[in-house]
């Protein structure tokens, strides 16, 4: 039997829902992405063992995607399936431990950690991604990461189809980096954040703050996956170079540098995959040229 066909009988024998054919630029805030084959949303840690087991039974590769705001996908799709986390969303706060599954939305579990008076996570109040993108990708900014606050998780290895406890010392963290971008069969399921009692009405008036910073220095009302760039070490912010080197605002076909923030691509209509990634490697050259490195992206690139 084709092995397409095979999957698709052994997801429906598992009670496995799933789409076919569905658009990934609909599950990434760049709104770039073709189809892809197949597209689950396991709604726990169990349902998500069996569409990754199911995956490789039939030699069908997975890419795991949380709420896409870091993820730059092909215009041609993904030749398998991709495993969206949204719907792994329950949330539990113990004293100053909050531990949530990886589909949580930050805002959303920033909003519960200032209800309950809990400090440590306000920072990540506006960023547009899962838990689970976030460790991932320790993303961070106002000079704090979630390396600062996760004291362990629960990851499905899914070399090994087991669950596995760690802690914040397995995890390798780095600059928006984390063992999960090197390890892709190991997905990540929970997080316990270990987070500080805080005055609610600061933690408010806190995060209005950062809003307010975000909307004045961000294009939010554009299609973009945030900065493109790591900052590298010892070095100015690369949205800083970008601005020196005049490329705001310069375009390849719908993909442009942001003119309200350097460090942003965004979508102005259509642009392809292609169109981004060759502006990125436009940038890349000018700032190795006047600066002597070349800035990393930041941003996951998947391939067909
Ligand atoms: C307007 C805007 C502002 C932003 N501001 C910031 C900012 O201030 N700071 C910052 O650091 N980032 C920022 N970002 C980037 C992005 O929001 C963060 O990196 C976010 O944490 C990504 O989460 P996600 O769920 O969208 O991840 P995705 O883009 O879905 O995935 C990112 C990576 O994590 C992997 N991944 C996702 N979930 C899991 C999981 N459960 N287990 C294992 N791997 C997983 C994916 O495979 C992929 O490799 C911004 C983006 C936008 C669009």
């Amino acid at each position: 039997m084709h092995t397409d066909l095979q999957f698709e009988k052994a997801l429906e024998k598992g009670g496995i829902s799933f789409l076919k054919n569905e658009k990934l630029g609909a599950h990434s805030t760049f709104r770039i992405g073709g189809e892809a084959d197949f597209f689950l949303g396991p709604s726990g840690p169990e349902e998500l063992g069996t569409c990754v087991r199911l995956c490789l039974q039939n030699g069908i590769r997975f890419w795991i995607v949380g709420n896409g705001s870091n993820t730059l996908f092909s215009d041609k799709g993904f030749r398998g399936a991709v495993i969206e986390m949204k719907h792994m969303s329950r949330l539990e706060i113990r004293g100053t431990e909050l531990t949530a599954q990886a589909g949580v939305m930050m805002p959303v579990l920033c909003e519960k950690a200032r209800r309950a008076s809990l400090d440590g996570v306000n920072f990540a109040t506006g960023i547009p991604g899962t838990l689970g993108g976030a460790v991932a990708m320790n993303s961070g900014c106002y000079g704090q990461c979630m390396a600062d606050i996760v004291k362990c998780v629960t990851v499905f290895d899914s070399e090994e189809g087991v669950f596995r406890s760690l802690e914040r010392k397995d995890l390798s963290f780095g600059t928006r980096d984390s063992v999960f971008l090197h390890r892709p069969s190991w997905i990540l399921c929970e997080a316990t954040l270990e987070l500080a009692k805080g005055c609610r009405e600061d933690l408010y008036a806190q995060a209005e703050e950062f809003r307010q910073k975000r909307s004045s220095t961000q294009p939010l009302d554009k299609p973009s996956a945030g900065s493109v760039f790591k900052r590298a070490e010892g070095q100015e912010p690369v949205s800083k170079l970008v601005d020196l080197l005049g490329f705001k605002g310069a375009r390849i076909g719908d993909a442009a540098v942001s003119e309200k923030h350097a460090g942003f691509i965004v979508n102005e209509g259509k642009a392809t995959q292609e169109d981004v990634l060759a502006l990125v490697r436009k940038i890349q050259q000018a700032v190795s040229d006047a600066y002597g490195f070349i800035p990393e992206p930041e941003i996951r690139i998947v391939g067909e």
